[in-house]
């Protein structure tokens, strides 16, 4: 199998197995135990924060372990809707994960500003009217596109003028530095997507905020919940190991590809992106019967989030990017990994020409092996 599907989830690093196996066997006791061996895996519980910490050159008391970014994501907005003054507007990136979309407007209803891209999908600050917002919430990378946001930017403004800010790194993180993430006030974040388990991740958030579990003291009471201490282990590790990526192959793809096919456009073509990520805009037939075509091919691709791909709508992300429903219905999202070769690039091209031959027979009638949709 050919994965192409990276920005859904990723494989587990081997480093992210080796800590997982050993923890499983060694530290599976419940570390808020009180005996000494549950003292034991609470210092590898720990150890791991310190590590993460060092990674991402924050202090370890910022850190909240949790199942991953949309716990996170959703607690940033209880936390914000605790703590800010009645009457407070928050600005979010109409481009963010549904599991920003959809958690803001649950607890703050009318009184957000979507802050709106522009025709190449970036989110800039610049004219940007944040009058009354207590807290901007902006991803760094967008998972169906790839488009980076310059979220640095963002998080100066934010605090030139007493706001907080929020950044959903859950597709930067693994893929580009960590520098100066923690300069954002909260940024949220799963292992699942750098080469970790799925259901672990973490909050990087101020040390007195909360974060909205309750019912347990772990997490030093801000998160309710007996931690997965081998999850944990293993995203740290995953992390450590985290390889740079190699964006030559993507670009000499989407060149290639554009050879092949004199009718594909490349969504944010012009745009700063993620090295691994491309959306593609294919020729004549919709996602669903490429995917289709791809994976008998034993290629594995999506139309854009996991997310939305399973509830079938269209992607909200490309509506704000001004792409009308038959063109976005149209949309590959290709994502690959560290692992990914040359050659898998190259095979992809030549396997999407094959299908797009299979397509068109099919429309003409002329293939017995008709796909449905
Ligand atoms: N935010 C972004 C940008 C994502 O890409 C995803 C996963 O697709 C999430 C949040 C949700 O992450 P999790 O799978 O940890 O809930």
């Amino acid at each position: 199998m050919r994965f192409f599907d990276h920005n859904a989830t990723t494989p587990l690093r081997p480093e992210a197995k080796t800590a997982w196996l050993e923890a499983g066997e060694f530290h599976w006791l419940n570390p808020s135990s009180p005996y000494r061996a549950g003292a034991v895996v609470h210092a590898q519980l720990e150890g791991a924060r310190t590590r993460l910490a060092e990674l991402l050159n924050v202090d370890a008391g910022r850190i909240v372990f949790n199942s991953g970014a949309t716990e996170g994501n959703n607690a940033v907005f209880a936390t914000w809707a605790r703590n800010f003054p009645p009457a407070t507007r928050i600005a979010v990136g109409a481009t963010e994960h549904p599991s920003v979309v959809e958690a803001a407007k649950y607890y703050f209803n009318d009184d957000i500003d979507w802050l709106k891209p522009a025709g190449d999908g970036v989110v800039c600050p610049e004219g940007v009217n944040l009058t009354d917002v207590s807290g901007v919430s902006l991803m760094a990378a967008n998972n169906e596109t790839g488009i980076l946001n310059p979220w640095q930017d963002w998080v100066q403004v934010c605090h030139e003028r007493g706001i907080l800010m929020h950044c959903d790194a859950s597709q930067w993180i693994g893929k580009m530095p960590l520098t100066g993430l923690g300069d954002c006030d909260y940024v949220t974040a799963c292992a699942h997507k750098f080469g970790g388990p799925k259901g672990v991740g973490f909050i990087l958030m101020p040390e007195s905020a909360g974060c909205g579990l309750l019912g347990g003291v772990q997490e030093g009471g801000r998160r309710a919940g007996t931690e997965d201490v081998p999850g944990i282990l293993a995203m740290v590790a995953a992390l450590e190991a985290v390889e740079s990526g190699r964006g030559e192959l993507r670009d000499k793809f989407i060149s290639d590809l554009r050879e092949a096919f004199a009718d594909v456009e490349i969504v944010g073509a012009e745009s700063p992106a993620l090295w691994n990520t491309v959306s593609i805009i294919m020729p004549k037939f919709k996602s669903v019967r490429w995917i289709r075509a791809l994976e008998k091919r034993d290629f594995l691709v999506s139309a854009g989030s996991a997310c939305s791909t399973g509830k079938g709508g269209p992607s909200h992300v490309l509506a704000a990017m001004g792409l009308d429903a038959e063109k976005a219905s149209r949309v590959l999202r290709i994502s690959s990994g560290w692992q990914t070769s040359g050659d898998d690039w190259a095979a992809l091209r030549s396997a999407l020409l094959e299908c797009y031959g299979e397509l068109l027979d099919d429309a003409a009638g002329s293939n017995s092996q008709v796909i449905s949709i």
